[in-house]
């Protein structure tokens, strides 16, 4: 994808709604056949509040530090490291070390090509919002009470037995509305996503787009 293309792509995105955004991460989670419509959006608003939720309770609690200094206040380790695997990740979270380990070789090139060619709006440090959406997952791991904890799905049925199953996309979701909240941007964080498909040279950056253009 040429560079005038992408940043056509990118600033028309930069103006869909949060909702939206929910609904492709929705859409690109495993369980996602498996879902009503009704679970759909109990799903995208419960998500997005309790993202909400726990930006505020950070921000109030930490008097808006930024998420870097939030983190070590409550005790997370942050490491660099390669996150190597299907998808291109900037960031990820190990709750069982409390660590977040940050891609910093990605998170440099998307600096870099945020500086010289301003392809997302207003002035934002890719770190600490990666760290942001780690700190969501940090709160969720330990409380049962967050929302994506606590909405499960009935996979299958047998007699009196039934197993119930997490949705991961509802950790993703909360985890984007946070980082959005506590970094103050004016955009959302998903499309860094974008972006990272952008730096790295991925070929399926314009099949990304499309599938963002018809989630709803
Ligand atoms: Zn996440």
């Amino acid at each position: 994808m040429i560079c005038n293309d992408f940043r056509l792509r990118l600033s028309r995105a930069a103006g869909y709604s949060d909702d939206q955004f929910a609904a492709f991460l929705l859409n690109n989670d495993p369980l996602a056949g498996k879902l009503t419509a009704a679970q759909r959006r109990e799903i995208i608003t419960g998500a997005a509040d309790s993202g909400a939720a726990v930006a505020l309770m950070l921000s109030e609690r930490f008097a808006a530090k930024p998420p870097t200094e939030v983190a070590c206040l409550l005790g997370v380790k942050i490491v660099a490291g390669n996150l190597r695997g299907a998808r291109l990740l900037l960031s990820n979270y190990d709750p069982s070390a409390a660590t977040i380990t940050l891609n910093k070789a990605m998170i440099k090139k998307l600096e870099q090509c945020q500086l010289s060619q301003r392809l997302l709006p207003g002035i934002f440090d890719p770190a600490e919002v990666a760290v942001a959406h780690e700190l969501f997952h940090h709160v969720e791991s330990s409380d049962q009470s967050v929302f994506s904890r606590h909405f499960k799905v009935t996979l299958w049925r047998l007699g009196p037995l039934r197993y119930r199953s997490t949705v991961a996309a509802a950790g993703e979701i909360a985890a984007t509305v946070c980082a959005k909240t506590l970094c103050r941007l004016c955009f959302n964080p998903v499309l860094l996503e974008a972006l990272t498909l952008y730096t790295e040279g991925a070929p399926r950056l314009a099949e990304w787009f499309d599938q963002l253009n018809r989630a709803a």
